[in-house]
């Protein structure tokens, strides 16, 4: 059989996973195109994290499928580890290692000959507006300056798939909106898919191509960011949005 032709970065069917009687995740599918931004939006304890987390391979599903790159990554019998997954993650708390440099917190995830890493990582702290940084240390950096250290570590490996959470919302409101516009434009260059969770529609509806609307466990609704927006699915999805001011 031939292969997909423009398989998804990332595809993912039926995915579910409880704790105890609690379903968190259920029947969550979702597939995102390469350079495509995906924002799984929702209130504070629907199960956006968790998607994530299975999504990276750090917590196990309890049912359904995860391809990457038309390769499947958890299936019946199958279940690759985060580091052969091709996934890239950011977090709130960026996590940079304090006692490594700026240079060698980016090189991390990194394999290959000394010189062919020092290159990525001089060609990655220009492209987040960083160079001339690699000897620092994080605890010199301000806030949004980690952060980008943080996206160039995390784009190091040349990631299929970026995975956020919620990673700008520790960021003053000044910083924000220029780091939300560098990393995507970066990323969309990259050729990565990007699902970016978050729980503020507004940040939803600057930056995703598509909304993925989660409540209780499961998608209520996918669009554009316009259609979502204009043409919620039921009153709670139209209240949902309508504290932006
Ligand atoms: P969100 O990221 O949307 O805020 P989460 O995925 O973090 O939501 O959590 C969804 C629900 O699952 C919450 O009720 C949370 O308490 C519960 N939950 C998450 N992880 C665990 C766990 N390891 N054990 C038990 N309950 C969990
Ligand atoms: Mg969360």
């Amino acid at each position: 059989m031939a292969a997909d032709p423009a398989p998804h970065r990332l595809d993912v069917r039926h995915l579910s996973r409880s704790f105890g009687a609690l379903s968190v995740v259920d029947d969550v599918s979702l597939t995102i195109a390469p350079g495509q931004v995906t924002c799984l939006l929702g209130p504070s304890g629907c199960g956006k994290s968790t998607t994530l987390r299975m999504i990276a391979g750090v917590e196990r599903p309890d049912r359904g499928e995860i391809r990457i790159d038309g390769q499947a990554v958890f299936a019946p019998g199958r279940n690759l580890p985060p580091e052969a997954r091709s996934v890239g993650l950011m977090f709130q708390d960026f996590a940079l290692f304090p006692h490594l440099t700026v240079a060698q917190n980016v090189a991390f995830g990194l394999t290959g000959d000394r010189a062919a890493r020092a290159l990525r990582v001089d060609e990655l702290l220009e492209r987040v507006n960083l160079s001339g940084y690699q000897k620092k240390h994080p605890h010199q950096l301000s806030g949004g300056e980690q952060q980008r250290v943080a996206l160039a570590r995390a784009l190091a490996p040349r990631p299929r798939v970026m995975l956020m959470d919620e990673p700008f919302s520790g960021l003053d409101n000044r910083l924000r909106d220029g780091i939300r516009d560098t990393t995507l434009e970066i990323l969309k260059d990259e050729g990565a898919g990007v699902l970016l969770v978050t729980h503020e529609p507004d940040e939803a509806l600057r930056m995703a191509d598509e909304i993925a609307l989660m409540r209780a466990g499961r998608i209520v609704q996918r669009g554009s960011p316009y259609n979502v927006y204009n043409a919620p699915v039921d009153k709670a999805a139209a209240a949902f949005f309508s504290d932006i001011n």
